[in-house]
């Protein structure tokens, strides 16, 4: 089983991610985890990724497709969730082809959704932990005590990439690349769109109701 988990900055994919591996034993595929792994170990790879993360740079394509490829090898006996991964079409493509080359291909492409109005709302609401992270939301998961962590009395701040113009910029990124894949996975006849309103537990609930009798929980 492999599944593709996509949806816009802000809708919460990175909870469901989580969640999804831990309920149905995926591993989860993550270019950023994977890219600092490759640095951490300094492998040939990692050297090159580090030379163009120094210069402010984007890794090329190429060295994406090469680590995607490598993770698929070690992988082929799992079952494999793509986190934020394919970004755009040409990614898609190529993965496409990677699987293929396996005998595989993806069974799931699922779409968080839920409108840019709503994911600025929420965006706008969001507080951070200084101290310990702890993420809040003053809408759907407010502190116990206004401006206050409830795990450790720190002070909560809100985040620059949070203000709206900033939020706006990535939508549009969004929209304009990956909510491309949309069309490219209808046509496999993979695609699925998540309502992603609501709490975790609610949106979790709709994913598992599609992935149910799919997939072994063993
Ligand atoms: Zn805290």
């Amino acid at each position: 089983m492999r599944i593709v988990l996509f949806g816009p900055p802000g809708v919460g994919k990175g909870t469901q991610a989580e969640l999804l591996a831990n309920h149905f034993h995926l591993v989860k595929f993550s270019m950023g985890d994977l890219l600092r792994q490759e640095v951490a170990v300094s492998s040939s790879i990692g050297r090159r990724v580090e030379s163009y993360l120094k210069q402010g740079n984007l890794v090329p394509d190429d060295i994406i497709v090469e680590l995607v490829y490598n993770f698929l090898l070690e992988n082929r006996e799992r079952d494999i969730l793509f986190d934020g991964f394919p970004r755009n079409l040409n990614q898609a493509h190529s993965l496409e082809q990677n699987l293929a080359q396996l005998g595989q291909k993806i069974d799931f492409a699922l779409e968080l959704y839920i409108a840019d109005e709503e994911i600025i709302k929420r965006l706008q609401n969001r507080l951070y932990c200084s101290s310990c992270g702890r993420i809040y939301n003053c809408l759907t998961d407010p502190p116990k005590k206004k401006g206050i962590c409830d795990v450790c009395g720190q002070e909560l701040i809100k985040r620059d990439d949070d203000e709206e113009p900033v939020i706006r910029r990535r939508l549009d990124v969004y929209n304009s690349q990956t909510r491309l894949l949309t069309e490219y996975y209808k046509e496999l006849n993979v695609y699925k769109r998540i309502d992603a309103s609501g709490s975790k537990e609610q949106i979790f609930k709709r994913i598992c109701e599609i992935l149910d009798g799919y997939i072994d929980k063993e």
